[in-house]
């Protein structure tokens, strides 16, 4: 097992009717940036229980944080933290607002050009504005992690940042929230949260046999109730137990002492940037081709996949193809198309794109092993036409 240190600080508050703690876990004479997205908090009452739990409190709101949330948008609400002095951020949303507002607290107070924490992958360490949430779509596990992933509109990139000034202060994450959730929407957050384990699970050599089983158990579980809880989202047990594997998908906790791929998540946030398809549905296109593409690295932990969580048998090779397939019926069966040409018909290009945009980056290798080399990548878009 590789060395590691375990820092998470989030308090996560878990459960129905939590949000009445919201009171006493804002810090007490804070004058709040209540941020949220496009209004859906409106129709579901989640604005309402906000406002009615921080009677007292000095608010400004900002709203219309998009998904895929735009670097020029957040820079607004930037602006409107300095000049009202703001001292803290509640996120009020889904992964989009809480990584917009990652990203709005580490620009505040950052020095020179708030597009390099992007551009250059700067690590938040410190001077972050202190932010709380209130989770509305269990997917992205941003409620209790330190990551954050936003597009700059100007030049189409979807770039990932962090660091460990971004863990949320608490994240009051209450299952009831998903009944109002449009199925594409569940099926999105059951497919990211799943990518998510897969990243951190399928990498060659990996020694951690308790992450193995942790993360298998909240893959059996996503298996177990992901088709469930998209037909019905009332079923409190359904609920909550989607909402906590999406969590302790992304929480670090399975991550510590093994290495980690994330091409998946790489490759897939340019097709969310060229073409504006969901999150979770990019990965589902680019992660059975990356499995084909890297079989012999990753055969052998294919192979244990396809054992344990569909109970496979044959050669290591039948296995791990097997459990390839098993994978996209999973993806299918919560309503993922896996091909990009079923997104657009202007897909000819892409691979060429992504390789070229990856040179200038100088990403030369991705992958727990950083043997995703260009060349990789694009055999891996390719076979995803
Ligand atoms: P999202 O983009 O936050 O939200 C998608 C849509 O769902 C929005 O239109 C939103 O409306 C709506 N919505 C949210 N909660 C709702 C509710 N309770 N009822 C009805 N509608 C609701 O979706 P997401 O999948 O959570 O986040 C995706 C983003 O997270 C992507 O940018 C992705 O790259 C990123 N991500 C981050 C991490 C991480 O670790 N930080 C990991 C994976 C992915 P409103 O706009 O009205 O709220
Ligand atoms: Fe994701």
């Amino acid at each position: 097992m590789l060395n590691f240190e375990l820092y998470n600080p989030t308090n996560l508050v878990f459960g129905k009717g939590q949000i009445e703690k919201l009171p006493t876990l804002v810090p007490q004479g804070a004058k709040i940036l209540l941020a949220y997205g496009g209004g859906s908090i409106f129709k579901n009452g989640i604005y309402e229980q906000v406002i009615n739990n921080l009677k007292g409190f000095e608010i400004v709101e900002f709203s219309g944080i998009e998904p895929n949330p735009h670097f020029e948008t957040l820079m607004k609400a930037v602006a409107i933290i300095k000049e009202q002095k703001i001292d803290f951020i509640l996120a009020v949303g889904g992964g989009s607002v809480i990584d917009g507002v990652k990203f709005i607290s580490a620009a505040v107070n950052f020095e020179e050009n708030p597009i390099d924490i992007l551009q250059k992958r700067l690590l938040i360490k410190e001077n972050a504005v202190p932010f709380g949430t209130v989770l509305t779509l269990p997917a992205t596990g941003s409620e209790m992690n330190s990551g954050a992933v936003v597009t700059i509109e100007a030049t189409q990139e979807k770039l990932a940042f962090g660091g460990s000034a971004l863990f949320p202060k608490f994240s009051i994450c209450d299952p009831t929230v998903i009944e109002s959730l449009p199925k594409r929407q569940l099926q999105n957050g059951v497919v990211d949260a799943y990518t998510h384990v897969m990243e951190q699970y399928l990498t060659h050599p990996h020694e951690g046999y308790l992450q193995d089983r942790i993360a298998e158990g909240i893959l059996q579980t996503l298996i177990e109730v992901g088709p469930k809880v998209v037909e019905n989202p009332k079923d409190y047990a359904l609920a909550s137990n989607f909402m906590w594997s999406c969590t302790m998908a992304l929480n670090g906790l399975i991550q510590k002492g093994v290495p980690s791929d994330w091409a998946t998540h790489m490759i897939g946030h340019e097709l969310t940037a060229l073409y504006g398809i969901d999150h979770a549905r990019t990965l589902a296109i680019i992660a059975p081709s990356l499995y084909k593409v890297m079989f012999e690295t990753k055969k052998a932990k294919l192979a244990q996949y396809g054992k344990r969580i569909f109970n496979l048998e044959g050669t290591e090779d039948e296995i791990a193809n097997e459990a390839i397939n098993k994978t996209v019926e999973f993806f299918h069966k919560m309503g993922m198309q896996t091909k990009l040409s079923e997104y657009t018909e202007d897909y000819s290009k892409t691979a060429d794109f992504i390789v070229n945009r990856f040179e200038e980056r100088g990403w030369k290798g991705l992958g727990e092993r950083q043997n995703i080399t260009i060349d990789k990548v694009k055999s891996i878009v390719e076979m995803s036409y």
